[in-house]
């Protein structure tokens, strides 16, 4: 799944990549921030309890705001003397908390199919749901018009059930329906679908893809890309205006959880610097809700990581290029596959297998292309989901890292989802940090545990304490749309490790303390998003806020994910109301 990362670029490439390099292939950032240099007496005022995000420290009660950033915070009194004549007064129906930091998610590939029926786990617990909710989307369709759904994922299921040809014929006969699968490596089809692209029983796999046959027919299980693009070929393509609305709508479904900031996974898979170009106008129109990090990929068709590493320099996209809003950051590359797809790469193989997956580099390669980003100055982000994955990564960096001098860029490793006790040692001596996908456990756990790695591995899955306990920065992240952009969620998690499924606790020791699972969606995925200005609220810092119906600081971690967001943020002015 967490492959889904990259596995379906190219698809989102084919359908979205032309719109969305019409944005233009330089970039233009707009530096709203620069229109207001602040004072020394405040234009904002909020009232109220304040969480800094100190832990342990009481909340403030007042909090002034001058140009964007914090010049006083601490008791009303405390305060009086930077009340000028022009200072708005804002006393919030809630409490105010720091800005939440999402660190790692994606924009591009979720555009893809934003408006797919969701098949997920989460909103089909069972597989009878799963065909109950295609059937009824079906029903509401018009006749020949495409049934589309997303997130489906069999290995969630008693028995990993397939969606076949026959089942989609029975329950939506008059639409052509496309079901994408969860890792973005399978597709399901029924015969409409398959009829108007002109696919039938005599198909050629293309290389790489796969046509899923039963006794000679097509059973509409479809595999891989070269295989899944034939079939999207047809489908109606989005306007430059529905794509900006589409990234609008996903930041802003992220600032409904109090985020205020996040770090973008795989800037320009669909279109180089077409993407950035279209965040800075959507910037410059002031339609960003969230301020928006991003990791660009080390992957273009056609080209070596060192020609991509040089095509976004061409463009002007350099370490740190852009604005308050829209900033280029970091070098983005994926060392291998999904763990519930059995992609992911390990050491010893999965249950019932007889291999551990596989990597996408060899050592050499991979050395290349972290070296690419390296040279330029970028800070380096890997995902890397397998033990055997994390082997080969760390080994590359602990062979690059002696031969720059330039420090805290603070490269991290994405996921960092099953890793040895030598491997956590070794990140540490590093000065390496990770970013973990807590939804694993919650969601996926008992899988992990029962049919994918055994217990043993599963044990060893996300562990915060153990990493934390060695001294190294750790953030938590959703890998939307692996995983809706929860981080309240995440951090409930980190605390209780409890599974979805059956409610048991996977391996308590690797618990994180409230104070550690706070940090990791605050100040901890600020600093490895290199936003040092925000993350907790102190002078000097950002005024990016949430405003939250309870405490997450003061209350019990059980009730986290239910906490409402009524409004965020940003430099002071409102971000996004609910
Ligand atoms: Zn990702």
């Amino acid at each position: 799944m967490s492959a889904g990362c990259c596995a379906a670029s190219p698809i989102a490439q084919a359908h979205l990549g032309a719109t969305v390099a019409s944005a233009g292939a330089t970039i233009a950032p707009a530096n709203h921030a620069a229109a207001n240099p602040g004072s020394d007496k405040a234009d904002l005022l909020v009232e109220g309890t304040i969480v800094t995000g100190a832990f342990g420290e009481p909340a403030a009660e007042a909090m002034a705001v001058s140009g964007g950033k914090i010049i006083g915070i601490g008791s009303r009194a405390d305060l009086e003397g930077l009340i000028g004549p022009s200072t708005k007064l804002l006393k919030p129906d809630g409490v105010v908390i720091p800005g939440l930091i999402e660190p790692h998610m994606h924009i591009w590939t979720s555009l893809l199919n934003l408006d797919w029926t969701d098949v997920s786990h989460e909103a089909c617990s069972t597989f009878d749901d799963v065909v109950a909710t295609i059937k009824a989307t079906a029903a509401k369709t018009p006749s020949g018009e495409y049934v589309l759904a997303k997130l489906f994922d069999p290995s969630l299921y008693q028995g990993e059930p397939n969606l076949t040809r026959a089942v989609l014929d029975q329950i939506a006969p008059n639409n052509p329906v496309l079901v994408m699968n969860a890792s973005m490596h399978y597709l399901y089809a029924n015969s409409a679908a398959f009829a108007l692209v002109g696919i039938d029983d005599t198909v050629v796999d293309p290389a790489g893809g796969t046509f899923g046959r039963t006794d000679g027919k097509l059973n509409g299980v479809i595999g891989e890309v070269p295989a899944m693009i034939l079939l999207i070929a047809k489908l109606p393509k989005p306007t430059p205006a529905e794509i900006a609305d589409g990234i609008t709508r996903i930041l802003n479904a992220c600032a409904s959880q109090g985020v205020t900031s996040l770090r973008e996974g795989a800037t320009g898979t669909l279109a180089g610097v077409g993407e950035l170009a279209m965040l800075h106008q959507l910037n410059a129109a002031r339609r960003l809700p969230v301020r928006v990090s991003t990791s660009q990929f080390a992957i273009m068709p056609g080209k070596t990581p060192t020609e991509v590493a040089a095509t976004w320099k061409e463009a002007g996209v350099t370490p740190f290029s852009g604005d308050e809003m829209v900033r280029a950051d970091a070098w983005k590359l994926t060392s291998d596959g999904s763990n519930q797809g059995r992609s992911g790469y390990f050491m010893q193989p999965y249950l019932g297998e007889d291999t551990g997956g596989h990597a996408n580099w060899t050592p050499e390669s991979l050395l290349d292309a972290m070296k690419a980003g390296f040279d330029d100055g970028w800070q380096v982000t890997i995902h890397t989901n397998g033990d055997a994955a994390v082997e080969m990564v760390l080994g590359v960096f602990e062979e690059l890292l002696p031969n720059y001098t330039q420090k805290d860029l603070r490269h991290f490793f994405i996921h960092y989802s099953v890793t040895t006790d030598d491997q956590i040692a070794r990140t540490a001596k590093a000065g390496l940090s990770a970013t973990l996908l807590m939804n694993h456990v919650y969601y996926w756990g008992a899988a992990f545990r029962d049919t994918i790695l055994g217990p043993e591995r599963a044990n060893h899955l996300d562990r915060t304490a153990s990493i934390m306990r060695a001294g190294i920065s750790t953030s938590y992240h959703s890998d939307y749309n692996v995983s809706k952009v929860q981080p309240l969620l995440s951090a409930k998690t980190g605390v209780l490790r409890k599974l979805l499924a059956d409610g048991t606790v996977l391996n308590p020791a690797e618990c994180a303390t409230p104070q550690q699972a706070l940090e990791a969606i605050t100040t901890n995925a600020a600093w490895q998003i290199h936003a040092d200005d925000r993350g907790s609220l102190a002078v000097g810092k950002r005024a990016d806020f949430a405003i939250v119906d309870v405490d997450p600081w003061t209350s019990s971690p059980e009730g986290w994910d239910a906490i409402k967001v009524s409004a965020t943020y940003i430099d002071g002015t409102v971000a996004f109301q609910a």
